[in-house]
């Protein structure tokens, strides 16, 4: 199986995000935009893992402990490589900082081997973008108060998303 952990909107949320899409592109959407049900922001991407290796990586999160933090979503960029466009924030959280390090240190004992990039939180909005230039949005607002375990499925309608875990800020 595939996963990946993220954070996950609540609908709230979720339709806020919608919004800020529909502000940035009032016409006709360029590229695929990602279901509104899919949004997330990845925090570790672990990729294919055998079944039984599935316990470890639960175990390993719930050592994990999170603070509650505030993100807000204020402007929205784009990496032209992937082709795709994302909303961004432009104060990272010390805790959410804290939570993905932690989280990747932990995660190692499982043989997941931490990006070398620096994590650089974004929430893809659309992709197969051909160009985009960056631009302000009106701010989204999210308490974050948990970050999940996500299964991702490449079906022929697209990517299917699955919350198996969830583990809730102290
Ligand atoms: P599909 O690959 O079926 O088109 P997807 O890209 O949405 O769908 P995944 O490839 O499972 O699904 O990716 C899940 C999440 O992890 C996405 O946010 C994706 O951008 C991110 N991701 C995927 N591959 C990597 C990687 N190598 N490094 C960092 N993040 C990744
Ligand atoms: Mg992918």
């Amino acid at each position: 199986m595939r996963l990946f952990f993220a954070l996950w909107p609540d609908q709230p949320v979720r339709e806020a995000l919608e919004a800020a899409r529909v502000e940035l592109f009032p016409g006709p959407v360029p590229g695929r935009p990602m279901r509104t049900e899919n949004l997330h922001l990845t925090l570790h991407f672990i990729g294919q893992i055998d079944d039984s290796a599935l316990d470890c990586y639960r175990h390993a999160a719930q050592e994990v402990r999170m603070q509650p933090f505030e993100l807000v979503l204020d402007h929205a960029g784009y990496f032209p490589r992937p082709r795709v466009v994302w909303l961004g924030v432009r104060e990272v959280p010390s805790s959410l900082k804290a939570l993905v390090d932690d989280l990747g240190a932990t995660l190692e004992a499982c043989g997941h081997r931490i990006e070398a990039r620096p994590f650089l939180p974004h929430l893809t909005l659309l992709r197969k973008v051909h160009y985009f230039d960056p631009s302000p949005i009106r701010p989204v607002s999210w308490s974050v108060r948990d970050f999940v375990l996500v299964r991702s499925q490449t079906l022929p309608e697209g990517a299917r998303y699955q919350v198996i875990d969830r583990w809730s800020a102290s």
